[in-house]
């Protein structure tokens, strides 16, 4: 989506609304794709004492297979962008996005956004415990018959200390 900020680059005060929607469908994080529902954008473009500021809710739900277990899970995603727009940005500024022919290209700064920000490991909870490496009992359903023997090796080793 391709923006024109004539009418706020030289009013300071001046701000121009838009929403959009994206699709990552075809992202790969870690080895997934998890981006299978429509990533709706909304945000502002704004003139703060000449300064272009680029602000954005950036908002889907995410279907992922968790990493330690396994299981399917979904998880809402929410981040804001918050960016400036330059004219001429610096080479060595990477907080900018540039402004080209007095407009923007919306689409490229939240994609590059969202890929920055995106996990490459999903868990279904940051505590989930996986599955058994032994006999592959989902460890979050309670303890298999397993884990007191690794215990007990354990044990057996802080002995030999
Ligand atoms: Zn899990
Ligand atoms: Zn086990």
């Amino acid at each position: 989506m391709l923006i024109d900020l004539r009418s706020i680059l030289d009013r300071p005060g001046a701000r121009i609304s838009f929403n959009t929607e994206l699709d990552f469908s075809d992202f790969m994080f870690g080895a997934q794709k998890p981006v299978k529902e429509p990533v709706y954008v909304s945000g502002e473009i704004f003139n703060k004492a000449g300064v272009i500021f680029l602000l954005a809710d950036v908002v889907t739900n995410l279907h992922c297979v968790c990493d330690r277990c396994a299981a399917d899970f979904t998880r809402e995603y929410r981040s804001r962008i918050e960016t400036l727009l330059c004219e001429k940005p610096d080479e060595d500024d990477t907080e900018s996005y540039p402004i080209e022919n007095d407009s923007v290209e919306v689409d490229e700064i939240i994609t590059s956004a969202f890929v920055l920000d995106m996990d490459s490991r999903f868990l279904c909870r940051p505590d989930c415990r996986g599955i058994c490496a032994k006999c592959g009992a989902d460890l979050n359903d309670g303890p298999c018959g397993c884990a007191e023997e690794t215990d007990s090796r354990w044990a057996a080793l802080k002995d030999l200390f």
